[in-house]
């Protein structure tokens, strides 16, 4: 549903990304591992070009983006190709001055371009999936960061995406908030939802994802299932980085 071939990104002279590629089948739950500055972000943004990598391919459920020199070649509108991927970051990134219904609605009348009535429906269909039905009409500066978070998550799952992208969605939370949220990634997971995760939750890549990748100085150094990863990690740096956690 989701492939990256060979991604490559540099930031000047410094080359980030150096080829890196993943893919994603359907109801597949990819966690991505990697110390801070590995590329873990940077990877996730250019699998949905907000961030536009120097080389490498992407393909969203068969359509490809290929690019050479910084120069995207696609054949459908990059706006298309990132509707189809949601992206719940570790800063929430929600309209403050929005309630939550209205935060969740935004997208589904601008971009899917629905109706009042039936973004409302559809939005508070998902705002329920994360249990925040109490709180519609809360703005998000009164809520607990896992509520704000979970709001995020209804957000991205409104747009009925072929995958969502986490990006450390727990790492801004206070810790007694960290299992709400990752409860409800958990119960999107048994759901049959593609997600690529990128986190430092490691009872979360153990138990809850199909794949495992661990990312060392932009590069994946080990791929593999959770069973194979953690009880027979390779590298002395997945080792490392397993015993820092
Ligand atoms: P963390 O765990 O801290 O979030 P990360 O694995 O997500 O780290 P990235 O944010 O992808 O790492 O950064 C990878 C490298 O790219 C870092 O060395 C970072 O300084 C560099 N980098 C990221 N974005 C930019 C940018 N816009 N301009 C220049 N360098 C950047
Ligand atoms: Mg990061």
């Amino acid at each position: 549903i989701l492939s990256a071939i060979d991604i490559r990104k540099s930031f000047g002279d410094v080359e980030v990304l150096k080829g890196i590629s993943l893919d994603a089948k359907k109801h597949d739950v990819i966690s991505i591992l990697g110390a801070s500055g590995s590329g873990k972000s940077t990877f996730l943004r250019c699998l949905n070009f907000l961030e536009t990598p120097t080389s490498g391919k992407v393909i969203i459920h068969g359509d490809e983006i290929n690019v050479q020199n910084g120069q995207p070649k696609m054949s459908v509108p990059i706006e298309d190709i990132r509707k189809r991927l949601g992206m719940v970051f570790q800063q929430f990134n929600l309209w403050t001055h929005r309630t939550v219904l209205e935060n969740v609605m935004e997208g589904l009348i601008h971009v899917r371009k629905k109706s009042r009535g039936e973004a409302r429906s559809i939005a508070e269909n998902y705002i329920e999936r994360v249990g925040l039905s109490q709180r519609v009409d809360a703005y998000p500066g009164h809520l607990s960061g896992g509520q704000q978070q979970r709001v995020a998550i209804a957000r991205a799952l409104a747009m009925e995406p072929d995958a969502i992208l986490f990006d450390e969605p727990t790492s801004a939370l206070d810790p007694e908030l960290v299992g709400e949220v990752l409860k409800v990634m958990q119960s999107l997971a048994e759901e049959g939802r593609t997600m690529i995760v990128v986190t430092h939750e490691m009872a979360f890549a153990r138990e809850v994802s199909s794949e495992v990748v661990f990312l060392h100085q932009g590069k994946v150094l080990e791929k593999g299932t959770p069973d194979e990863m953690f009880a027979t990690p390779k590298s002395e740096e997945f080792k490392r980085f397993i015993a820092s956690m």
